[in-house]
């Protein structure tokens, strides 16, 4: 059984999103206001990223600071463990950016040898020039239909090819998106609701350790 495995970053594999916080601390106020337009539906994902990061100013051993001190969920590096070997298709799709989701992992990974180390992320792009942020889209420049930062279904039906069940792992409206057409989706706070509301199945999970129990039983269930 080879699953092809979708995976959020913040708020999933961290215990808070980055990107928020990074604005939080880094960011002229008024941020927020524009954090509010994106709520009440007014800003799309990209939009919002757009007007919200040139607000960043920093140095760079102020933000690696504080890009270190970021918590990753004790059970992760377990979980990529187990699919390497099980060669599980591990993917991680997020609106947050690579300069620090690389980082991160690369921390979190550490004590883990080859390949494991080598998750392929679909992310924003993110450069620090002079205390100041450039970003750009990546997946998919031009834009998609649902105004993505990343866009996290394109990635899905791209990526999935090939796999025999797939397993979307989040918390948040963006993969909602994917929640709908995955085969299993192992949800944690919003998401939850959100597939509730709308009648997708989902099983609740807390931290990795929950992923590492579910993905581990469904090949108990299965022969291939
Ligand atoms: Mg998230
Ligand atoms: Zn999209």
């Amino acid at each position: 059984m080879k699953l092809a495995i979708f995976c959020d970053f913040d708020d999933t594999i961290t215990r808070i999103n980055v990107t928020d916080t990074i604005l939080e601390r880094f960011a002229d106020p008024s941020w927020r206001e524009i954090q509010d337009d994106w709520l009440a539906g007014k800003l799309t994902a990209r939009e919002v990223l757009e007007k919200q990061m040139p607000l960043i100013t920093v140095r760079r051993a102020e933000l690696d600071d504080f890009i270190d001190s970021v918590e990753v969920d004790p059970f992760f590096g377990e979980f990529v463990m187990h699919c390497a070997r099980e060669h599980h298709a591990l993917h991680i799709l997020s609106d947050g950016f690579d300069y620090w989701i690389h980082r991160i992992l690369r921390r979190a990974l550490s004590a883990y040898d080859g390949s494991v180390k080598e998750i392929p992320v679909f992310a924003c792009g993110l450069k620090l020039e002079q205390g100041r942020v450039a970003i750009s889209f990546p997946y998919f420049p031009q834009g998609c239909v649902h105004g993505c930062a990343t866009c996290k279904p394109a990635l899905f039906d791209q990526l999935k090819q090939g796999a025999t069940r797939s397993v979307v792992i989040g918390d948040g409206v963006s993969d909602l998106l994917l929640a709908r057409n995955a085969d299993l989706v192992l949800a944690k706070n919003g998401l939850r609701e959100f597939c509730g509301r709308e009648g997708i199945a989902s099983r609740v999970i807390h931290d990795f350790r929950d992923v590492l129990r579910i993905v581990e039983a469904l090949k108990e269930n299965h022969n291939d």
